[in-house]
C-alpha cells in the first residue's frame, strides 16, 4: 500500500509538468494531480535566466509560472525538493529520495534536461556554473558584478546569451567553443560568423576552434588551459556545452529509451498509463521525423497535449500534431525560429545585410523545413504554413513569401 494515491502523478516542475495541469483539467476537474519535483523553487519560466532577467525587462518575482494560490486552486499537490528515485509500472509506484510511495493512475515523466559535463581536470570544481536552474542564476547573478571576468564554455543558446547578458551588466567575457563561430547547429555560416564578429565588436573575446583542457584554481581566480595553448585567467567560469536528458528513471523501470524516452504520437512511453513531454520525450514528428525538442514552446504546448490525453478516454486520444518555435535574443539581434533550423539542409537567405533583418529558410528535397525570422516578429505562424506544404518549391521563389 503506498504512502499516498493520486489520479495523476507528474514527475518534473518545468514547463512541459505545469503545463499539463491545463491540459488535465480541460477534461477532469475533480482528479487528484501530484506534482513531485527535485528543485526547491515554485515552478518558474526558464527563458529570462539567460535573457530578461539580465537586461532588465523582468525581475524574478515576475518568472513564477503560478503563485502558490493556482495549485492549490486547481485542487494540485505541489512537492518540491523532492527527487523521485524509483518507478515500478508494475505496481503503478514511485518512490521518492525519503522513501515516500506514491501510487498513480496515469504518470507523467517530464523530468527535463541536466548539464552535460566537462570531462577535463578541474572540470568539477567547485563554484563553476553549469548554468540551467534559478539557483544557477541567482549564483552567478551574485558573483557576476561589474569589472569582474568570465570564461563563458560554449557558443550554444546558453553561452551565446549569457555572453552578452554578462557583456551588457560590465563583465569582462571570453568565449571558447569549438565551432568556427557561433550558434553553429542552427545558423547558417554567413549569418554566425557576422554575428560572432557582432560580439567581438562588443569587446567580447571569442576564441572559436578552441577548448579547454584544464582548470585548476590560482588564488581567487580560475586558471583554464585550452587545446591550442591558451591560458586565461577569469573570477567565473560558465558552462553551457549541452544538456543529456534524465531517462535514468524511465530507463531503470524498463521503458524504451534512447535518445530520450521514446512515445508514440500521443506522447505514450512504452508502457501505456505512462507519458512523456519536454525535453525528455522523443516523438514521432509527423512531418519532420522522429526527434526531441529542447526548447520552451515545445514543453508549453506537448505539456498542454499530454494533459488532455492523460485525461482523456482511452479512445480518445490526439496526435501532437504541432511545430513548436524558439527564439533567443543576443544584444541588438533578436530572432524567431520554427521547424528542422539545421544549417546542413540547403539555406536560402532572404536578407537585407545593412540591418541583419530577413528571413532564412532551411530547405529538404525542395520542402521548406525551417525557417528563421531575424528581427522579423509576428510571423511563426506564416512560417509553420510553409512548412505544412505538400509540394516543393524553388528556394528562389521564397524571396518575399514572410516579411
Ligand atoms: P547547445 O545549444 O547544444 O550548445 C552547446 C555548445 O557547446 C555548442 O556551441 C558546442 O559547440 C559547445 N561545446 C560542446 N562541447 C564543448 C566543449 N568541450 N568545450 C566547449 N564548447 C563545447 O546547448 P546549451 O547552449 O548548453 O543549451 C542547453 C539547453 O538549453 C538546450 O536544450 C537549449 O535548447 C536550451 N536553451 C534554449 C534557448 C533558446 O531557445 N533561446 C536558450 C537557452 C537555452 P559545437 O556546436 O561547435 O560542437
Amino acid at each position: 500500500m503506498a504512502d499516498q494515491s493520486s489520479t495523476y502523478v507528474v514527475v518534473g516542475t518545468g514547463l512541459a509538468a505545469i503545463s499539463s495541469i491545463e491540459g488535465i483539467r480541460e477534461h477532469d476537474h475533480n482528479g487528484s494531480i501530484l506534482l513531485i519535483g527535485a528543485e526547491p523553487d515554485l515552478p518558474y519560466d526558464r527563458p529570462p535566466l539567460s535573457k530578461q532577467l539580465w537586461s532588465g525587462g523582468e525581475v524574478i518575482e515576475e518568472i513564477f509560472l503560478h503563485d502558490r494560490a493556482f495549485y492549490s486552486q486547481e485542487g494540485v499537490d505541489l512537492r518540491l525538493g523532492t527527487e523521485v528515485v524509483a518507478l515500478d509500472p508494475a505496481a503503478s509506484t514511485l518512490r521518492d529520495a525519503h522513501g515516500t510511495t506514491y501510487q498513480y493512475e496515469k504518470l507523467l515523466l517530464a523530468t527535463g534536461g541536466a548539464p552535460r559535463r566537462l570531462r577535463i581536470p578541474g572540470g568539477d570544481l567547485q563554484g563553476l556554473s553549469y548554468f540551467r536552474t534559478l539557483g544557477d542564476y541567482r549564483r552567478l547573478r551574485h558573483d557576476a558584478t561589474r569589472g569582474k571576468s568570465a570564461l563563458v564554455v560554449g557558443g550554444g543558446f546558453i553561452g551565446s546569451e549569457i555572453a552578452a547578458a554578462l557583456c551588457i551588466n560590465g563583465v569582462g567575457v571570453n568565449m571558447i567553443f569549438p565551432g568556427q563561430y557561433l550558434v553553429s547547429r542552427v545558423f547558417p555560416e554567413s549569418l554566425g560568423r557576422a554575428l560572432t564578429e557582432h560580439y567581438r565588436n562588443k569587446g567580447i573575446n571569442v576564441m572559436d576552434g578552441d577548448v579547454p583542457t584544464s582548470i585548476q584554481r590560482d588564488g581567487e581566480k580560475y586558471r583554464t588551459r585550452t587545446r591550442s595553448g591558451r591560458e586565461i585567467l577569469s573570477d567565473l567560469i560558465v558552462v553551457g556545452i549541452g544538456i543529456t536528458p534524465n531517462i535514468a528513471l524511465a530507463a531503470s523501470a524498463g521503458l524504451e529509451t534512447g535518445n530520450g524516452v521514446v512515445v508514440n504520437e500521443y506522447l505514450q512511453t512504452s508502457n501505456p498509463d505512462i507519458y512523456a513531454a519536454g525535453d525528455i520525450a522523443f516523438f514521432p514528428e509527423h512531418i519532420l521525423g522522429p526527434r526531441r525538442i529542447e526548447h520552451w514552446d515545445n514543453a508549453l504546448n506537448q505539456g498542454k497535449h499530454v494533459g488532455r490525453n492523460m485525461a482523456a478516454a482511452d479512445d480518445a486520444l490526439q496526435p501532437f500534431t504541432y511545430i513548436p518555435f524558439y527564439f533567443s535574443d543576443l544584444f541588438e539581434f533578436g530572432y524567431e525560429a520554427v521547424g528542422d533550423t539545421d544549417p546542413r539542409h540547403e539555406v536560402f537567405a532572404d536578407w537585407q545585410e545593412e540591418n541583419k533583418t530577413g528571413v532564412i529558410y532551411y530547405l529538404d528535397g525542395g520542402r521548406v523545413r525551417g525557417a528563421m525570422m531575424c528581427n522579423v516578429w509576428g510571423q511563426v505562424d506564416a512560417a509553420r504554413a510553409l512548412i505544412h506544404e505538400a509540394q516543393s518549391v524553388v528556394a528562389e521563389s521564397l524571396r518575399g513569401a514572410i516579411h
